[in-house]
């Protein structure tokens, strides 16, 4: 397995060949500016004491307060959270946004844990990290198996330390605790702007089918938009396994399965034209779009000669380590890099930090009519770039993630400044 952060540094890597950076500015964003990790002790409800390893990593504030996620994952580590910091890094500079990246995580199985532990959980870990988050400061998010109702509970043990209301601590709560409208599926919806925005160009305008990995947050929102836009979905999946349907599936009858058994497998069973598969047999699928919405890593130089896609919109945060996406794009298959195509979750985050600041909250219409011109300026900007330096999109959005930074790093004065 590819150290995750090494082979994220590759990308900034191959991105500094394409455009002129100072050194300078690639060796500050080779290394996190501070990672926290802690011992999260909470008393579970058979009266026992639990610790839990936690993290917080503040990559690169330059642009402006760093913003990320929390992860509740078993696998967490320190290492996933790191890159996950830089790729915040890189997503915020890519949507133009004011933030800078971080990322947050909890070694946890919180399905493991009671309603009352997990709110323990959440509390505990703003109290670990009150000294390094903060509304001017770092702002998180949800993330994998967090929601907002954990959002809330952390935006309220911060507000109770700092002894004042302050919801814009924390992004992604629920509406009555000042979380944003279009929040909810608002990552989903970026990377539907950006596939809408550049179907022309990538050929996606005859028969569409698409197969959905992961179908939380982020997968279940995109299956259902693709769905309404005429997509012929052929398969999905959750982390017990995957389905798979020729014919094409409803997301909102799967969903409705998944509500009521906890597995996505379980919608099978009612229909004689719906098969199950696993995880690698649902990725090998012959489709026009595959949705990569679930974890890290999903496809790797071991599965990557199986993948039967013409196009694939990273919802998830790095689902092709940097190995396979070689391989990818030596295939001809294009790749719509995370760092763009999940971009509208911290887009809308940051509309909700701005109501959160201004005490004025705006209506959905007016979050999708900021979101979608956002996304499309971005996406039609990479677009751009990739064409006119004949490289991928993943590459042509770090150049532009990277002219951004470096524009940010360089203001403030280089070697060539101060020497000249
Ligand atoms: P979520 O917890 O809501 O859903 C995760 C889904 O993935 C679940 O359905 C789970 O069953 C499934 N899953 C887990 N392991 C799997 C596996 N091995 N194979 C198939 N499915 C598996 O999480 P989410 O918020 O939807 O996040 C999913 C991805 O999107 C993550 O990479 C996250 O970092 C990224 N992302 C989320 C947001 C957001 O706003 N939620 C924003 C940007 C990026």
């Amino acid at each position: 397995m590819e150290n995750m952060l090494q082979g994220a540094l590759s990308h900034l890597d191959e991105a500094a060949q394409y455009t002129d950076v100072h050194p300078e500015v690639l060796e500050k964003l080779r290394y996190p500016k501070e990672v926290l990790t802690a011992r999260l002790l909470i008393r579970m409800d058979n009266g026992s004491r639990r610790s839990f390893l936690a993290w917080r990593c503040r990559y690169d504030d330059t642009r402006g307060p760093t913003k990320g996620g929390i992860r509740f994952h078993p696998e967490s580590s320190m290492d996933e959270v790191v890159t996950l910091a830089f790729w915040m890094t890189f997503k915020c500079a890519v949507a133009g946004l004011p933030f800078g990246g971080a990322k947050g995580a909890i070694q946890v199985d919180p399905r493991q844990l009671s309603k009352a532990e997990l709110e323990r959980l959440s509390r505990a870990y703003v109290h670990a990290f009150a000294q390094l988050i903060g509304p001017e400061r770092d702002i998180p998010a949800p993330d994998v198996y967090t929601n907002a109702m954990i959002m809330g509970w952390m935006a309220d043990e911060y507000s109770s330390l700092v002894g004042y209301p302050c919801p814009g601590v924390i992004t992604g709560k629920p509406i009555a605790l000042g979380g944003s409208l279009g929040r909810e599926d608002a990552t989903a919806r970026g990377g539907f702007y950006v596939l809408q925005h550049l179907a022309q160009e990538l050929g996606l305008n005859g028969e569409r089918r698409a197969v959905v990995q992961g179908f939380g947050n982020a997968g279940y929102f995109i299956a259902q938009m693709l769905h309404e836009d005429g997509w012929k979905i052929l398969g999905i999946s959750d982390s017990n396994g995957a389905i798979y349907c020729p014919a094409g599936l409803d997301p909102i009858a799967v969903y409705e399965c998944k509500r009521k058994t906890g597995r996505v497998s379980d919608y099978a069973a009612g229909f004689g034209n719906v098969q199950v598969l696993d995880n690698d047999q649902l990725l090998a699928l012959e489709c026009d779009l595959l949705v990569p919405s679930a974890l890290e890593d999903q496809i790797h130089e071991g599965n990557v000669d199986t993948i039967n896609a013409r196009v694939i919109l990273e919802l998830a945060n790095g689902p092709v380590t940097a190995g396979a996406d070689k391989l990818l794009d030596a295939r001809g298959i294009t790749v719509l890099p995370d760092i763009l195509a999940n971009a509208g979750g911290v887009t809308v985050s940051y509309f909700e930090w701005v109501q959160n600041r201004q005490g004025y909250y705006w209506s959905a219409e007016e979050v999708q009519q900021r979101l979608k011109p956002l996304m499309e300026q971005e996406a039609m900007h990479v677009w751009s770039i990739a064409q006119r330096k004949a490289i991928s999109m993943r590459t042509a959005a770090y150049v532009h993630g990277l002219q951004r930074l470096s524009a940010a790093i360089e203001a403030h004065g280089t070697q060539s400044y101060f020497c000249s």
